[in-house]
């Protein structure tokens, strides 16, 4: 077990730190009826949130944060039955939860929403209820379609009429979000912007094996956000082997060609995250490939589908110490999978890679106590516009402002009592 979640934020400028983890092990009981997840080493954490060290102003030299992105492994054998569906369930919950405590700025689903496609329509709704925890959640998110979503899931599969209403352009889960910037003409591709520590992040979905015109529409999205930091979901892309997949389902693009003629070129594209492929209970595989730049790719296959236990990924992204944090979790059991393939770290060096985090970071003043309330003065430059957020413990935070800076400062005061001795502030710089 490597206590990899909880280091000091910026040196010299710390945010906080939380410490008391322990770990304990809790044996391999997984509930009655449940299929197991290999032979996986199941450990607890208790978190019970010590702070060590607090400021209750926040004022980053440069911004440095840790952040995380939720994979969400193919659900389709929870959707078959609803005495299955806690395992998905309980991973939304988890998500919405832990969205201010572990900063989840991102979630990806990487497909096979469902089990059976057009053929058992119940199924969908099954799995609407869950991902409605995730919109609620107000996180962005992304869905990749799986062979097993189409009308028809056996090959070759064909028809998004379900894909189209639930997850499409028109989706409600997507129109009208700030965060949703686009799709192609075959309603499967389509791509987000997130932001997370001072950066903008691109997120592309593609479809199952894409099509060449696929391809060319995400060159195209790449082209017109030049070196933006670059995410790759893709529901089949490597097998459980850590091979390459092939094009069975709809003879569209192989894994190697979806390398060759996307990932490979665009060296802003740092990621890509698949499904689809498992052995056993399983499919996990970490595989880091230089592309034509010679700079690192993490190819990372998640696949759950094998058990019903709610095994869901989350990546922790270390902008101060230039790493990525892999842990592998349980909602439903409250476990970690702690073995070499479910929990691991690699080095990130972003500011190599996409240089420094752009520059202007907000810098927030002391917040003075007036009649209960709080005020706090944001400094930074003409025009920056943020999200406040405050919070009374440093876990739970909640945006209370969005605030533009119109002349190099602005005042920000609360209008109710916080009922609390302590509050603090961070802004997240919008653009
Ligand atoms: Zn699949």
């Amino acid at each position: 077990m490597k206590d990899s979640n909880h280091q000091t934020r910026t040196p010299g400028r710390t945010l906080w730190r939380l410490a008391g983890i322990r770990c304990l092990e809790r044996g391999q009981d997984r509930g009655a009826g449940r299929l197991p997840k290999g032979n996986k080493s199941i450990t607890t954490f208790w978190l019970p949130r010590l702070l060590v060290a607090v400021l209750p102003v926040v004022a980053p030299a440069a911004w440095a944060e840790k952040f995380t992105i939720a994979v969400i492994p193919d659900t389709q054998t929870y959707t078959i039955y609803d005495a299955y569906m806690p395992g998905f369930t309980r991973q939304m919950q988890y998500i919405a939860t832990n969205k201010g405590p572990r900063n989840i700025v991102f979630v990806s689903h990487l497909g096979d929403v469902v089990n059976d496609g057009g053929r058992i329509p119940a199924e969908w709704p099954r799995a609407l209820g869950a991902m409605d925890l995730l919109r609620d959640s107000g996180i962005p998110f992304g869905v990749a379609i799986g062979n097993h979503d189409y009308d028809n899931d056996s090959a070759p599969v064909n028809g998004t009429t379900y894909w189209s209403q639930y997850f499409g352009p028109d989706s409600p889960y997507f129109q009208g979000k700030s965060w949703y910037h686009g799709y192609s003409n075959n309603v499967t591709d389509s791509y987000q912007i997130f932001h997370a520590a001072g950066r903008d992040f691109l997120h592309l979905v593609l479809e199952l094996e894409p099509s060449a015109d696929s391809l060319q529409w995400a060159n195209q999205v790449i082209q017109a956000h030049p070196g933006m930091p670059t995410i790759v979901s893709i529901h089949q892309y490597l097998t459980y082997a850590g091979n390459r997949s092939g094009n069975n389902y709809r003879g569209g693009s192989t894994g190697l060609q979806v390398w060759n003629n996307l990932i490979s070129p665009n060296t802003q594209i740092f990621m890509v995250l698949c499904g689809h492929s498992f052995s056993g209970s399983e499919g996990e595989v970490n595989h880091t490939t230089l592309d034509a730049a010679g700079k690192p790719v993490y190819e990372e296959l998640t696949d759950y589908q094998g058990t019903v236990d709610g095994w869901m990924r989350l990546m922790e992204f270390d902008s101060a110490l230039q790493q990525i944090n892999f842990t592998t979790y349980s909602p439903l059991l409250d476990a970690w999978a702690t073995d070499a393939t479910s929990q691991f770290q690699v080095n990130f060096d972003w500011n190599n890679r996409f240089g420094p985090a752009p520059s202007g970071m907000v810098s927030l003043d002391s917040p003075l106590l007036s009649n209960g309330c709080f005020s706090v003065l944001l400094v930074g430059a003409a025009g920056q516009k943020c999200d406040l957020l405050a919070s009374t413990n440093l876990a739970d935070w909640v945006t209370v402002a969005t605030v533009t800076n119109t002349n190099g400062s602005a005042c920000y005061r609360e209008t109710s009592p916080a009922g609390s001795p302590r509050r603090y502030y961070r802004a997240r710089l919008l653009q």
